[in-house]
């Protein structure tokens, strides 16, 4: 058996909650360790999520700019194709690049990496099986659950990595599809969809609520519902539960996928593609964890019970992303990492988690912060809205990017802004400043009266909010 190494907090797993407590924590003066299962440090979002979607993001939009919105600029491209070989190895050096800058990260803030699984012995003791072979032991008193989450599944539907993908798998399919089902239609399923729809694949989507990104404001919804459908040729299928998914093996020709459904009136359906990707949300990852050990207990949905301190039941043991409640997005598990190294430390920090954005990176971008409409009307909250359309701005018609808008919701009589809800281009950027307003419980009447340079798409903020404050928007 090893001989234990001390350190006053070892974190498990890297991904943006994980790397981002370590930093903290190192920079905060404590001997920090932090332990990764998989060879390459970043975790889920810089491996499998955030970094390399936006990478295939941004290379398909060019394509489909190309075949679709340079000829209305005057520009002629005779014939553009697609290189997915050399698009899928353009993302994979984006990910490597960010991944090594996160390794130099450890490297300079002096924190300790153990490649390998880690799990606890007890609470104050975890074990590393090393990849390398043989194992190490940490002592700790202190330590901090970052393992953050796997794609989930339905029953019915099981993975096979080939034509029943994730996520993970649609980053790297080595032919363009012509026909791919999408089971769900949230995040994932509109973002990789759009990839491969701008690239041609008819696109399916079957999604069991009666709406697109359901969980957010429903005007985005509706709108993005618009746009996939004109520009992409999205096909969507509302209130129907998938039962299940096989793969068909023709003797001659081509694997397909059959998916299954029942739709509203209880009637079994079917789509076929060549692929289907399953977009039905994730699950907590504590696999082989040692929680038990440890005396950690679970929610009733399988994430790691903290309090409001995101500490767990067990002292000195804290969870921190995915693998506990709420939003799963890497700026949350960031902003949670940075949380709990504070707290260690003695400090007092804070999160406004209805402050947190979210963010969807099709095109238009869909962004939002704060409570929505349906919130708000559920909780009795007396509010007023504003709304302004980007067709109405000078700098979107001079890009050519004319869909959507963005809604300002304040109270009826304070005029505190309480939500904003945003489609339409670069409004994943836009976002931070409705973040501001609502960090600094700014009114509309506040961001109605603030220069807003021309011509920005910055400006149908200022809009909205003056739409929101007595109906004054100058542009419509
Ligand atoms: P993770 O990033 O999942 O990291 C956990 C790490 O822990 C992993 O590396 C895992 O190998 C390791 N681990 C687990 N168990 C052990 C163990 N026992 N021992 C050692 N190591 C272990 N969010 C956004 O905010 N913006 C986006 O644009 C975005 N895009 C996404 C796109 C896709 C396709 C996907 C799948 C997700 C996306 N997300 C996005 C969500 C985001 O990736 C997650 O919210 C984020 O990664 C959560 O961070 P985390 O640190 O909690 O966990
Ligand atoms: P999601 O929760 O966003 O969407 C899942 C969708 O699947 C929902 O619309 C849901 O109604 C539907 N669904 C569930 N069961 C179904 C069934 N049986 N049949 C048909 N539809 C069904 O989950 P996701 O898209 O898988 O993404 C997972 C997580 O990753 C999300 O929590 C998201 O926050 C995160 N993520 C974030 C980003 C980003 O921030 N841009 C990008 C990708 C992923």
């Amino acid at each position: 058996m090893a001989e234990a190494k001390s350190y006053d907090v070892v974190v498990i797993g890297s991904g943006p909650g994980g790397y981002v407590a370590a930093i903290r924590c190192a920079q905060l003066g404590m001997k920090t360790a932090i332990v990764e299962r998989y060879p390459t440090l970043g975790g889920t979002c810089l491996n499998v999520g955030c970094i390399p979607s936006k990478a295939l993001l941004d290379s398909s939009e060019h394509f489909y700019n190309a075949t679709h919105a340079f000829a209305e600029h005057g520009i002629t491209v005779e014939n553009p194709r697609v290189d997915l070989s050399t698009m899928i190895t353009r993302k994979q050096k984006v990910v490597d690049a960010t991944t090594a800058g996160v390794r130099f990260l450890m490297k300079k803030n002096k924190i300790d990496v153990y490649e390998g699984h880690g799990s606890y012995v007890s609470a104050r003791q975890i074990k590393v099986a090393l990849n390398a072979g043989g194992e190490a032991l940490l002592d700790t008193q202190r330590s901090i659950i970052a393992t953050g989450s796997k794609p989930a599944t339905i029953p019915g539907v099981v993975i096979d990595k080939q034509r029943i993908i994730t996520s993970t798998e649609a980053l790297k399919l080595g032919e363009i599809p012509k026909r791919m089902v999408l089971i769900g239609a949230g995040v994932i399923g509109l973002e990789m969809g759009s990839v491969y729809a701008r690239m041609g694949t008819q696109v399916t989507v079957v999604e069991y609520m009666d709406a697109i990104l359901p969980t957010m404001d429903r005007d985005l919804g509706k709108e993005m519902q618009k746009v996939l459908t004109k520009h992409l040729g999205f096909q969507f299928h509302f209130q129907h539960r998938v039962t299940g998914a096989e793969v068909v093996k023709p003797k001659k020709g081509a694997e397909s996928v059959v998916v299954r459904a029942l739709d509203k009136d209880g009637k079994e359906v079917s789509f076929e593609g060549d692929y289907c990707l399953v977009a039905v949300g994730r699950k907590p990852y504590t696999a082989n964890l040692g929680l038990e050990a440890a005396g950690v207990t679970l929610d009733e949905r399988g994430r790691v019970l903290v309090n409001d301190h995101l500490e767990t039941n067990v002292p000195g043991i804290w969870a921190i992303g995915d693998v506990v409640r709420g939003a799963m997005l890497a700026h949350k598990a960031s902003d949670e990492g940075v949380f709990v190294a504070e707290r260690m430390a003695g400090q007092k920090p804070h999160i406004a988690y209805h402050c947190i954005p979210n963010v969807v990176y099709t095109w238009p971008e869909v962004a939002a912060v704060g409570y929505t409409e349906q919130e708000l009307k559920d909780k009795g909250v007396p509010i007023k809205t504003g709304k302004f359309d980007f067709r109405n701005l000078g700098r979107a018609r001079a890009s050519g990017d004319v869909d959507g808008f963005i809604k300002v919701i304040a109270h009826q009589q304070t005029d505190e802004v309480l939500g904003i809800h945003m489609i339409g281009p670069r409004v994943a950027d836009l976002i931070a400043d409705a973040v501001t307003a609502l960090e600094f419980r700014a009114s509309a009447e506040d961001i109605a009266i603030m220069s807003h340079a021309h011509p920005t798409y910055a400006e149908a903020l200022k809009e909205a909010a003056l739409d929101a404050t007595a109906k004054r928007a100058l542009h419509m």
